[in-house]
């Protein structure tokens, strides 16, 4: 295998998150960037996402972030030619409470000054824009047209791809199993497939990031979360497709399925305990 002895940047975790830095670093015209994957691009919690593109969030730069990277998606599809699975079907995200809805008002009130086309819509309204609803749970919702989902695996490919053309390396089945640090700043990368001197390096390793972060004594307070997916048939008087509806104070969020078959709700439950995932 050949992997280069430096480079000016040298990425961890070849999923979605360092594909995307790999990516920026190229635009923001660092072209001497490596990305080392110990498996294929992906392999991580990427190749598990539901894709779901929401732009409501409770953090303004988090949800700014969002806005952009919808925008971002349509530019890698013309540099690198990799579909990013893009379906923008709306999302609704519902309210059960009337401290839910005030909520819901208040990101409304933040996304105009976001530039942003927010609904608020009534439980009625919400049933209409997804039957399968069983409205005497919500009080409303709030609607956001540009909402939908992506395939994380297209995505993570067109970063890497239009990364590639602008000059960045990726190296694969290469796992990182030290960071030693020199006297002027700069690391030493130790591989398996041997060292990397490199200026910056980036912990892209996902749910790994605790592990890589004590390679360089930074312990990132980082834990696994335990996703319960349930698959459905669809429901009767579905649009086709229906719009991203969730409710992140139950923590369930549903998607219907790129072939449109079953329906799929995913629930985030209790933070599992610590473990040792490497
Ligand atoms: C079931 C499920 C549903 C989800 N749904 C959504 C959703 O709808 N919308 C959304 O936005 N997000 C969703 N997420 C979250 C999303 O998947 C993650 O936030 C995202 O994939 C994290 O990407 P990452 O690149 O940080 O991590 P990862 O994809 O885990 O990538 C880390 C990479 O680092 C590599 N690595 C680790 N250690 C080393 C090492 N020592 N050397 C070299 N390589 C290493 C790993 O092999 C891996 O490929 C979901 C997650 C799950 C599990």
């Amino acid at each position: 295998m050949n992997m280069k002895s430096a480079a000016r940047v040298v990425v961890i975790g070849g999923g979605v998150v360092g594909a995307s830095v790999l990516y920026h670093l190229t635009k923001a015209g660092w072209s001497d960037v490596l990305l080392i994957e110990r498996d294929e691009l992906t392999s991580g919690s990427t190749w598990h996402a539901a894709g779901g593109m929401h732009t409501v969030n409770g953090d303004p730069n988090v949800a700014k972030l969002q806005q952009y990277t919808i925008n971002l998606y349509k530019e890698l599809e013309q540099i690198s030619g990799q579909s990013c699975g893009m379906h923008i079907t709306g999302g609704l995200m519902l309210a059960g409470t009337p401290e839910r809805m005030d909520w819901l008002k208040m990101a409304k009130a933040r996304g105009r000054y976001l530039g942003m086309d927010l609904e608020l819509i009534s439980a009625d309204e919400a049933e209409k824009l997804f039957p399968a609803l069983d409205k005497k749970h919500f009080l409303g919702g709030i609607y956001d047209p540009i909402e939908g989902h992506i395939d994380p695996y297209g995505v993570t490919h067109a970063y890497a791809k239009s990364a590639q053309i602008a000059g960045a390396e990726i190296v694969r089945h290469t796992r990182v199993t030290d960071l030693i640090a020199r006297a002027d700043g700069s690391w030493d990368v130790i591989t398996t497939h041997g060292n990397v001197h490199a200026e910056h390096v980036v912990n892209a390793g996902g749910l790994w990031a605790r592990e890589v972060g004590r390679m360089a004594g930074v312990e990132v307070p980082i834990t696994v979360c335990r996703h319960k997916i349930n698959f459905f048939t669809r429901p009767a008087g579905a649009t086709d497709p229906h719009p991203l509806v969730y409710d992140f104070v139950k923590n369930i969020y549903t998607r219907p399925d790129p072939r449109h078959l079953r329906r799929l709700a995913h629930v985030l439950t209790e933070p599992s305990l610590p473990r040792n995932v490497q």
